[in-house]
């Protein structure tokens, strides 16, 4: 069984990940990216050049827009930036895997499944709200006290943040930054874009940050599905060494009985990870594994 230490794994790693600072340093856009700035100046030259042809270049933009649009409708994809949907491949070659848990912290909640954690001596992720971290800010420190990982999951977890422009994008993101670094001392390193949809300007900013993005392998969908062995069976069907779990702490919903369906769901999860012999770790032991 692992053991809990106090404080923050990633102290403890002999590969300390590179500062944000070196990490923004090397980034690049993403090919496709790229690809649509260079469409849209040469929509614009060859508008200058030939405006008789400008249905045809118009209809190469407006078709570069939807792809765009799609990938960040798509949580899992990677044409936008990079985008975890596993773990490296170290941490898998070593049956690790990741359970995060989102939407938290929440007063109810958020104890009971750090009790369920803690008495299966199991580290795990949480993808915080900054909002709500303010509101139950001795929370966020349990977390983090119980070496849990604290992560970054929007200040407000707005709808409309796939839809936001640089400016209130960036709040968004920095606000939740700086709440969840005051509140553990450490300023997270990973982020989820709430229901993981995002556009085209979150990558650059993300890189500045020094965070990197994190969507899952499977999910529960136990914000809508209260039938806890449909969760279970959702999350554990194919699972296997490397895979991200998503669960919720926050916006959870009730089984039959009126229990959050993550805490009726935690305890067979962690039963199956310890007979197929998987270990969960938090995100930040990860990092020292990321290319
Ligand atoms: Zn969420």
């Amino acid at each position: 069984m692992t053991s809990i230490d106090p404080g923050r794994v990633i102290s403890q790693a002999n590969t300390e990940p590179p500062p944000p600072q070196a990490r923004a340093a090397r980034w690049r856009a993403a090919p496709l990216l790229r690809a649509s700035a260079a469409l849209h100046c040469g929509a614009l030259g060859l508008t200058a050049l030939r405006p008789h042809l400008w249905p045809w270049t118009l209809g190469a933009v407006m078709a570069n827009h939807l792809h765009l649009v799609a990938a960040g409708l798509t949580p899992r994809s990677q044409v936008l930036g990079s985008n975890w949907t596993r773990l490296p491949a170290q941490a898998a070659t070593k049956g690790q895997i990741a359970i995060t848990i989102d939407d938290g912290p929440d007063p109810e909640v958020t104890p009971r499944v750090l009790e369920l954690l803690r008495a299966h001596g199991v580290r795990a992720t949480f993808f915080c709200i900054g909002e709500r971290a303010r509101r139950h800010p001795a929370l966020v420190r349990d977390c983090a006290a119980a070496g849990h990982s604290v992560e970054n999951h929007s200040d407000r977890h707005s709808l409309a943040f796939s839809v936001m422009g640089p400016r209130r994008l960036r709040l968004e993101i920095e606000r939740a930054q700086h709440t969840l670094a005051e509140l553990t001392g450490q300023p997270p390193r990973f982020f989820r874009a709430p229901a993981g949809l995002r556009s085209p300007l979150l990558d650059p900013l993300l890189q500045r940050l020094g965070l990197q993005l994190t969507s899952w392998t499977r999910r529960g969908f136990d914000t809508v599905n209260g039938d806890g062995a449909r969760v279970l069976q959702r999350l554990t069907r194919s699972l296997s060494a490397g895979d991200i779990l998503l669960l919720h702490d926050g916006h959870a919903a009730r089984n039959a009985a009126g229990m959050p369906v993550v805490l009726e769901v935690l305890p067979e999860l962690l039963n199956q990870l310890k007979l197929r012999q998987l270990r969960a770790i938090g995100l930040e032991e990860a990092l020292a594994w990321a290319p």
